[in-house]
């Protein structure tokens, strides 16, 4: 979710809405986030005297308490690691997955010293890439070889090993996940010994690998296909929900990446279209640009909970009087924001050409149903691909995800409107809320068992699994 790039800035929404002096009343003076300050971790020490600190995720809806905790330096260290573990490993990237997917009692393994670029190919424009790697430190490191990755999510502070795990994507009609862009991967086994996978050599491995959850052992190191380095230019703009719901396809079709963001309660939509820009059209001077639109968002939300019988009235008030802008960059500038305003979500992706569809009705149930939610709902276009556990798996998908703060009630929310997702043959980012359990996923994926067999050959012992896999996966 991109709120540093929606040009619904909080100057812009909450003037247009009134709501300035109404927010500082309403939220303290600064008028913005009520988070509360994270406690201070405490840990437990552990039976070899360690002393080993509480994990959670980016949000705070999971957290566990390992009794081990590794950060290997090296490949080698990890593979010792491996072969003398006494008990389960779970790897962790940055912690930004919603879902259970890392959360253990035993040993939580880091990859963050893995990390950078070698084997550089600016030719053949490739390049391997250390799984432990942030992918905004990927972006900078291609930058300096005249390389861009060729898509990128909305934020860029995963691991790129995280990222892989659980097919992060960004938009684009010809653009897949990021694991699109490998062409090789490196795994630790069980056993721990390396096995190397690609299309050509141990298929199998690579095809369960490119949406692996951590589930085949540790990813330690992929080579991925990139561009040559290239500018973006972004366009946003407020149109009518209807205008913006019956131009999807058409939009996607003209622009290199395209995604909306839907306003719950409200008629209005916001598009964002995304291209490569020639460095000589980029103005000298960077257009005026809002930047802080989640504050904004904030803000209402908090004011709305005083004034809920004016919900839709203040968010149709405040979009109408958004103004198109334009911001310009390197690929990986315009691709990766900073988020400080927390939130948990839930992403189905169901079929492109059903996707307008769905979304109309995600939308009309949240009106029906009087949900309290102005979060915006982001929607993007994504290229099929091969991965066996993908959610684009041989199919082109529409990603719609849903948000409320991290302190608002997203259970009812969420309850209220995954089943219309099924009802669209959605596919949940695994990486985010859903609720089903092995057996409606097998049913959403006809390579299940396959990738089953290749996770008992990677890990007969069940070595890398925690009790959400247990659940998701029924091993
Ligand atoms: C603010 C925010 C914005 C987001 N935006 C997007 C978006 O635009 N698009 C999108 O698709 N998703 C998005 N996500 C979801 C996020 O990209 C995924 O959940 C991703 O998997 C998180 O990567 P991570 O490095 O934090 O991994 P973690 O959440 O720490 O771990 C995720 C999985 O990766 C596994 N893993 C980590 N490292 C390795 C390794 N080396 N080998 C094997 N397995 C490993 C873990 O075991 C776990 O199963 C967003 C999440 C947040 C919080």
């Amino acid at each position: 979710m991109n709120f540093d790039r929606i040009p619904l800035s909080r100057r812009q929404l909450l003037k247009s809405a009134g709501l300035g002096m109404l927010a500082g009343t309403a939220v303290g003076s600064s008028g913005c986030s009520s988070q509360p300050k994270p406690a201070a971790p405490v840990g437990i020490v552990n039976k070899n005297g360690k002393r080993v600190l509480p994990w959670s995720n980016w949000s705070g809806n999971q957290s566990c308490q390992p009794s081990d905790r590794w950060v290997p330096r090296n490949e080698d260290q990890l593979l010792d690691a491996i072969r003398n573990a006494s008990q389960n490993i779970r790897s962790v990237g940055s912690g930004h997955s919603f879902s259970g997917l890392v959360p253990t009692d035993q040993t939580l393994l880091s990859l963050a010293r893995l990390r950078g670029i070698e084997n550089v190919d600016p030719q053949a424009m490739e390049a391997d890439v250390w799984a432990g790697t942030r992918l905004s430190q990927l972006g900078k490191k291609l930058w300096e070889h005249d390389m861009s990755m060729i898509n990128l999510s909305d934020i860029d502070t995963q691991a790129f090993g995280g990222a892989v795990a659980t097919s992060t994507h960004g938009t684009g009609k010809n653009l897949g996940s990021i694991s699109t862009h490998m062409t090789q991967m490196r795994f630790a086994n069980a056993a721990g010994d390396i096995v190397e996978c690609s299309e050509s050599n141990n298929s199998d491995l690579f095809y369960a690998g490119g949406n692996n959850l951590g589930a085949l052992g540790i990813l330690t190191k992929a080579r991925i296909k990139t561009d040559k380095a290239y500018h973006l230019k972004e366009h946003s703009w407020m149109m009518s929900e209807e205008e913006g719901l019956a131009r999807a396809a058409e939009l996607r079709d003209q622009h290199r990446h395209y995604e909306m963001f839907a306003l719950p309660h409200s008629d209005y939509m916001l598009g964002v279209a995304i291209d490569k820009v020639d460095p000589a059209d980029i103005p000298a001077e960077e257009p005026a640009n809002s930047g802080d639109a989640y504050e904004a968002f904030r803000t209402l939300s908090n004011v709305i909970d005083y004034l809920p019988f004016m919900r839709s009235w203040l968010v149709n008030f405040g979009a109408s009087g958004v103004e198109p802008e334009t911001r310009y960059g390197k690929s990986w500038e315009i691709f990766g924001n900073l988020r400080d305003i927390l939130f948990n979500e839930m992403e189905y992706t169901v079929p492109a050409e059903v996707g307008p569809e769905c979304l109309r009705e995600v939308l009309a149930t949240i009106k029906e149903k009087n949900i309290p939610v102005v979060f915006p709902i982001e929607a993007r276009y994504v290229k099929g691909d091969d991965f066996w556990l993908s959610p684009f798996y041989k199919r082109d998908g529409f990603s719609i995800s849903c948000h409320n703060f991290h302190d608002k009630d997203y259970k009812k929310y969420f309850a209220a409107i995954e089943p219309i997702f099924w009802k669209y043959d959605g596919r949940p980012h695994w990486g985010k809320i859903h609720t089903l359990g092995a057996k409606e996923l097998a049913a959403r994926y006809e390579r299940f068992d396959d990738f089953l067999k290749v996770r008992q050959e990677m890990d007969p012992e069940g070595r890398f699994l925690n009790d959400h896999l247990k659940h998701t996966l029924g091993v």
